[in-house]
């Protein structure tokens, strides 16, 4: 379903970025993933990945940084020779409530989890216009649609996300690109491993469904977003939340 095609996911080292990038390169996607310093974990999902049959690379970039981001979506490029498919996944928390909550720990969140996926997507977008069914897809969260306590800094960066999510819409519409965002619930990886306790308390009555979301049911819906079947959805923001944000 996506073959010859090239998936650029950043995150992708780890927990919902992994899932995503497996199950693309399952579908028959060449594979570049971005972590931030796991390199171990990086070349592992590669190797994982070449089992599917497609190219898939790893590299090293802070995509809170606009020149590093610029260098690595360079260097993709000339790797692979173009780019289909941008997921935005690479994300952080540094929770506390507003009162005590530093800058450093404000500005870095909404560095990584909004600043990054303008920069990807700014320095990776002229590439994608030229694929014809070209695919953004941005991994926002139910806290950015909600709200959460403790968290001004990563709802109000997954809210932000939502925005530049419609706007990229619109911009690249005319190109044949879609963009669209996946609003995660509580998902089972590392990000939510340090909360396990309190929301597993409270799983029966936070969320429908009772229970927690698995990496593979975003991914899901990711790899379908990225598919020619998903080509006339754009400016959605999709929950997958087992029903928490009804
Ligand atoms: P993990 O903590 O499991 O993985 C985070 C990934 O992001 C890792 O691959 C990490 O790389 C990468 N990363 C972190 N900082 C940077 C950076 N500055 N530059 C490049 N890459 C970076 O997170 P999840 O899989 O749980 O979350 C993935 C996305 O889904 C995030 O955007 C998160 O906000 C969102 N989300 C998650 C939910 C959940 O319940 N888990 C719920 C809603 C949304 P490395 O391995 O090198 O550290």
């Amino acid at each position: 379903m996506l073959k010859n095609r090239t998936a650029v996911i950043t995150g992708g080292s780890r927990g919902i970025g992994k899932a995503i990038a497996l199950r693309m390169a399952e579908s028959g996607a060449d594979i570049a993933i971005i972590y931030a310093g796991n390199e171990k974990a990086a070349a592992e999902v590669c190797e994982m990945a070449e089992n599917f049959g497609v190219i898939a690379r790893a590299y090293q970039c802070d995509v809170s940084s606009f020149g590093q981001s610029k260098a690595v979506c360079e260097c993709i490029y000339s790797d692979f020779g173009g780019t289909d498919i941008l997921v935005n996944n690479a994300g952080i928390t540094k929770d506390g409530l507003i009162l005590r909550m530093g800058e450093d720990d404000f500005d870095r969140v909404i560095g990584v989890n909004l600043k990054g996926a303008f920069n990807m997507t700014r320095h990776l977008s002229r590439y994608i216009m030229k694929s014809g069914s070209g695919r953004i897809i941005n991994i926002s969260s139910v806290s950015g649609i909600m709200g959460n306590p403790g968290q001004a800094n990563y709802s109000a960066a997954k809210a932000g996300l939502i925005g530049l999510t419609k706007t990229t819409a619109k911009e690249l519409a005319p190109r044949g690109v879609t963009c669209n965002a996946i609003a995660p619930g509580f998902i089972d990886t590392d990000m939510t491993a340090g909360l396990l306790q309190d929301i597993l308390d409270n799983v029966g009555t936070l969320i429908p469904l009772k229970r927690m979301g698995r990496a593979d049911e975003v991914a899901s819906l990711a790899a379908f977003l990225a598919t020619d079947s998903a080509s006339y959805i754009t400016g959605e923001v999709i929950r997958v939340d087992g029903g928490m944000c009804i």
